[in-house]
């Protein structure tokens, strides 16, 4: 075997074994660093290709890419996780366009029929994947209205778009040599692109990305037939079926299906913040509480589960919720923190964001092992989250997250929930959990309440 060839299966090793250890918070960081080094074996081993006429070209995209990539990755803040992944893929997939354009170019006079075609889905797959991840790049980041675009017969519009470019995609394969097929099909993928991610809320984007990563992979792989390049048909295929699967769970933890997020224009797409006016719920009212009651309450207790949510990443709270459980763990009360699967805005948001505030693997817990334990549960410490423990999810069947699975928080003891206002969560709806008898709102900061919290505790204990 060829030192190419060796390096592209050290690499597809690497890749497999990085993808694995993902799977668990413990051995993702590891995993990242594998793969990481597997992509740099199959840049190197590539680097050995005798085909390659000069190195001028791939020395200034390496030092572009490098020039553009090291400040975003060591700049951009967590919340800002998921456009960045979204301009990833549009800079990959606009990298994966450019190849196929040049490829039809050099070769479209003596195209045989199956290699137009293998062009023509790649360079389809590769356009729509740019300008969809562009667009999701710019409405997550406010460039964009958030809110999902929606005008009359927009699903039919986009269904006939998509028949057009099969139809175009048919008659190239026929007519490898007529240009005219070929741009028209790739100017369609652009706007098809765009037309995809219009009716779709900023909130649902992850799902989204999910997908895009998955057309990105598919691109790879088509790409890799074309240029007859095996790790490019290995990481492709990796690619598009673990961003494939990733959607599938992701709409799974949401009870939703992959076309209800396309098309069904779901969820509230920005929070607004309000001060609370009126603490009361359906004219139920709720139990606030100052900082120093929730300690007398936390003085009594010896077990608590902390329950993060997206509001803990907006304040940035993670730091101090550490410390705060630091504390609580100090004085011997057991301390846990339960992980829904779509807490945050994505996948992984909620151990990331902990892990990067050191706190240890062993406390996270998933859905299914903690959700008996609320029961026995002395205080359940609600940390901006909100539809993740919302019990409308189990018995309300009007409601547009029945059949979500939630963190049992309203069988805990007592209940303090962190966040600023009696606003809803990412779905819209109000939450029932507010007014139950042992729940108490601590209004305000995420960040500012827990910091209180640490400090009161210094004092007070
Ligand atoms: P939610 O969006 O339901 O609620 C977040 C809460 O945080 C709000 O009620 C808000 O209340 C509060 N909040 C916001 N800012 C702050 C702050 N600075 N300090 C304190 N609280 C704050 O979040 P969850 O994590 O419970 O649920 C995630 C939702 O997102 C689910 O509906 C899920 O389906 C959806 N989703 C998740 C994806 C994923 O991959 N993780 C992907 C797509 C959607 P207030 O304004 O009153 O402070």
């Amino acid at each position: 075997m060829s030192l190419i060839q060796n390096c592209y299966v050290l690499s597809a090793i690497l890749f497999i074994i990085g993808i694995k250890s993902l799977s668990s918070p413990e051995t993702a960081k590891r995993g990242m660093r594998l793969a990481a080094v597997g992509m740099l074996i199959a840049i190197i081993g590539t680097l050995f290709n005798p085909h390659i006429v000069t190195y001028k070209w791939i020395i200034a995209g390496l030092v572009t890419g490098t020039v553009l990539s090291l400040p975003i990755s060591l700049w951009v803040p967590m919340t800002h996780i998921p456009q960045r992944i979204a301009l990833s893929h549009a800079g990959g997939a606009f990298a994966g366009c450019l190849i196929g354009i040049a490829e039809y170019y050099r070769y479209h006079l003596s195209l045989p029929s199956l290699n137009a075609g293998i062009i023509g889905i790649e360079v389809m797959l590769a356009a729509l994947t740019f300008t969809g991840s562009l667009m999701v790049a710019a409405k997550l980041h406010g460039l964009l209205p958030g809110r999902p675009m929606i005008y009359k017969g927009q699903n039919s519009v986009n269904m006939v778009v998509f028949i057009l470019m099969v139809v175009l995609l048919i008659y190239l394969i026929l007519n490898p040599t007529l240009t005219i097929l070929f741009y028209f099909l790739l100017s369609l993928a652009f706007l098809f692109g765009v037309f995809l991610v219009t009716p779709i809320g900023a909130a649902d984007m992850p799902v989204v990305i999910a997908l895009f990563n998955s057309y990105g992979g598919l691109t790879s792989a088509v790409m890799g037939f074309m240029l007859a390049n095996r790790i490019q048909i290995i990481t492709g295929a990796l690619d598009g079926a673990s961003g494939f699967i990733l959607s599938m769970l992701m709409c799974k933890a949401m009870n939703r299906s992959v076309t209800n997020v396309l098309f069904g224009a779901f969820g509230k797409t920005q929070v607004t913040s309000s001060k609370p006016s009126s603490p009361s719920l359906h004219d139920k009212p709720v139990k606030t509480m100052m900082i120093e009651e929730a300690l007398a309450l936390f003085a009594q207790a010896k077990s608590v589960i902390i329950v993060p949510g997206y509001g803990m990443a907006v304040s940035q709270a993670h730091h101090a919720l550490r410390e705060f459980a630091d504390k609580l763990k100090n004085k011997h009360i057991s301390v846990k923190y339960a992980i829904h699967p779509v807490a945050g805005r994505m996948p992984g948001h909620m151990n990331v964001l902990l892990a990067e505030a050191n706190v240890p693997y062993t406390d996270l817990f998933d859905m299914d092992d903690i959700n008996p334990e609320f029961a026995h549960t002395d205080i359940a410490l609600v940390v901006g989250a909100n539809d993740v423990t919302n019990p409308a999810a189990r018995q309300a069947k009007s409601s547009p997250i029945y059949g979500m699975p939630i963190l049992n928080v309203d069988k805990a003891k007592k209940v303090i929930v962190c966040k600023r206002s009696l606003n809803p969560g990412f779905s819209g709806i109000e939450n029932e959990l507010y007014v139950q008898e042992q729940t108490f709102l601590l209004f305000g900061d995420a960040k500012e309440s827990l910091t209180q919290l640490v400090y009161g505790f210094k004092n007070s204990w």
